[in-house]
């Protein structure tokens, strides 16, 4: 079973945390895209977004 993953509203990582463990930001529940980011330094969409490191994400968080 998975369990419902949160997104930052600073840095979009996805999290089962109830702060972000990237940035201490707030994490919110409604959140759309799931970005997988591997190779962040060649990744236009990472640079887009200001994504500095590898991971899980969310495309949009709610605000
Ligand atoms: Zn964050």
């Amino acid at each position: 079973m998975v369990k419902r993953l949160k997104a930052c509203k600073d840095c979009y990582t996805l999290t089962e945390e109830n702060t972000c463990p990237m940035c201490g930001g707030e994490v919110a529940r409604e959140w759309q895209g799931y970005l997988i980011i591997l190779e962040h330094e060649h990744s236009d969409i990472a640079r887009k977004m200001g994504i500095h490191a590898n991971g899980k994400f969310a495309l949009k968080v709610r605000e």
